[in-house]
């Protein structure tokens, strides 16, 4: 790649940031990285209807979170900044000058109700109305009247619009990293407005003149504005600028059935669909964060939503990722969205975090509970249980017998509870009763001495012992719960169950 590779996450900030767009972000970073280039984000807010308070903050603070935030944006290194549309917005009108100067933009000053009833009379002969090469010599533009009536117009504070005047007949041949060769027709495309008598530039324009001011070498979007691109690579021609080049990321599809993503989908299925959680008066969406992902987890899963690196490997940390990220792997189809590989990819990436990282997290659940447990135990307790929980807030379901003995008992375990048990935990609290060192190895020798000695069987004595400590026959090793328990609770616990078994 000869130019500095400069590429762009240019969300509008309409409200929080859906995870698709959270994996054009990610897609976008990572080939920054991979090519030592430069990771942006620009805010385009041109639309001020749309624009949605807190909305920025939200996009920044989930990229923060990931770990791939953007070197280059509002208030860091602003190069080229203000990385704000809406504080760009006196920049925009000379290009829209610029085109209309050279004959590829035109005004026109249709009204609103005057083409609501183009549109109206259309449809009555079943057609669509378009505005395009075939009307746009018809209808009230600067096409067809002098320029000194155009002024006129104007300068009287008419309302106007400035659309693009696309070429006719022309075959556009465009390449898209992803998608190859993609063949366009010009006369199939509508004049697209540029801007508006507002003062304010619409999508199209801002965009363009920006990814060229800012010097963007490619457009990494979501496959949503590949049908803008013709128009985008028309814009750079007629200014004269060499276009970046594009790439178009494929959608991101339901668990189940056809189509999109959606917000719905999540609520329906139980899974986040946004990063962070995000408040209105309507409700509450639910984050990845606060559902418990961890972001290293959230970053992979997404990673692989479209792309992968040719081999089997599933678990990338993002240094990784941006070393093997490449854009030619990235799959044309959608990618469906698997709610569950995703817990999957939290719960190997719960594995690899330290006891004491999980302690911390887990012990502020154990004290609202009013349990008062040592550190070390609680380092203990996780690393014996974290195998099996997704997440830390599995945590108690998983380990509460460590800090709260059973209420009840699992019916089909106590099945196991016979005549002669409660004879035994008595036997078996004797012998517990005179361990010296209360370790889980000690305590494990000496039970199994007692039991060879008396000829005990296995069975008898550790179902129910597992029983009356747990609950239920899960757990991890019996003589680890037995020393993290400590010798006293133990005790109590088999007395308690002799009682009520
Ligand atoms: N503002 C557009 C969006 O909301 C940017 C699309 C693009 O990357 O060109 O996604």
């Amino acid at each position: 790649m000869s130019k500095q590779v400069r590429v762009r996450f240019a969300p509008s900030p309409t409200g929080p940031l859906h995870i698709g767009g959270v994996r054009t972000a990610l897609f976008n970073y990572l080939f920054a990285k991979k090519h030592g280039g430069v990771f942006y984000l620009r805010i385009e807010d041109t639309d001020q209807n749309r624009f949605v308070p807190g909305a920025e903050e939200y996009i920044m603070e989930a990229l923060e979170w990931l770990g791939i935030a953007p070197s280059e944006t509002v208030g860091r290194n602003e190069k080229f900044g203000p990385y704000r549309q809406s504080e760009r917005k006196d920049l925009y009108k000379q290009y829209a000058d610029q085109l209309i100067t050279y004959g590829n933009a035109y005004y026109a000053f249709d009204t609103p109700e005057a083409l609501d009833n183009l549109r109206k009379e259309y449809e009555a002969e079943g057609k669509t109305f378009i505005y395009n090469w075939s009307n746009r010599e018809k209808l009230d533009t600067s096409l067809v009247i002098s320029k000194e009536e155009t002024d006129k117009r104007i300068a009287a504070g008419e309302h106007y619009v400035v659309r693009f005047k696309t070429p006719v007949d022309e075959t556009l041949h465009l390449q898209d990293i992803i998608r190859g060769d993609i063949k366009f027709e010009t006369n199939l495309l509508d004049d697209k407005v540029l801007f508006k008598s507002d003062g304010m530039p619409t999508y199209h324009l801002a965009n363009i003149v920006d990814d060229h001011l800012m010097e963007t070498s490619h457009v990494i979007r979501g496959e949503e504005w590949l049908p803008s691109m013709p128009l985008h690579v028309l814009l750079y021609r007629s200014f004269g600028w060499d276009a970046p080049e594009f790439a178009h990321l494929p959608l991101i599809l339901k668990p189940i059935g056809n189509g999109k993503l959606s917000k719905r989908d999540g609520d329906k299925m139980g899974f986040p669909v946004f990063p962070l959680e995000w408040k209105t008066e309507e409700g509450i969406s639910s984050g990845y964060r606060e559902n418990g992902f961890f972001p290293e987890a959230v970053v992979n899963f997404l990673a692989l939503l479209g792309w992968n690196d040719g081999t089997d490997q599933e678990l990338f940390s993002l240094e990784e990722l941006a070393e093997k990220f490449d854009l030619n792997r990235v799959h044309k189809a959608g990618a469906k969205f698997d709610p569950e590989k995703n817990k999957w990819f939290n719960h190997q990436y719960l594995q690899k975090q330290s006891d004491e990282d999980l302690a911390k997290a887990f012990a502020p659940i154990v004290y609202e509970k009013g349990i008062d447990v040592d550190y070390t135990t609680l380092v203990r307790i996780v690393s014996s249980i974290k195998e099996r929980a997704n997440f830390v807030s599995d945590f108690w379901e998983l380990a509460d017998y460590f800090f709260v003995a059973p209420t009840s008992y699992d019916e089909k375990a106590a099945k196991n509870w016979k005549e002669e048990t409660p004879n035994l935990m008595q036997q078996l609290i004797s012998v517990l009763e005179n361990v010296g060192e209360f370790t889980s190895l000690n305590i494990e020798t000496i039970v199994k001495d007692w039991m060879t000695k008396n000829e005990i069987g296995m069975g008898k004595v550790m179902q129910p012992f597992r029983l009356s400590l747990v609950g239920a026959l899960k757990g991890p090793h019996l003589f680890d719960i037995v020393e993290l328990i400590g010798k006293e609770e133990t005790i109590k616990r088999l007395e308690k169950a002799i009682a009520s078994l």
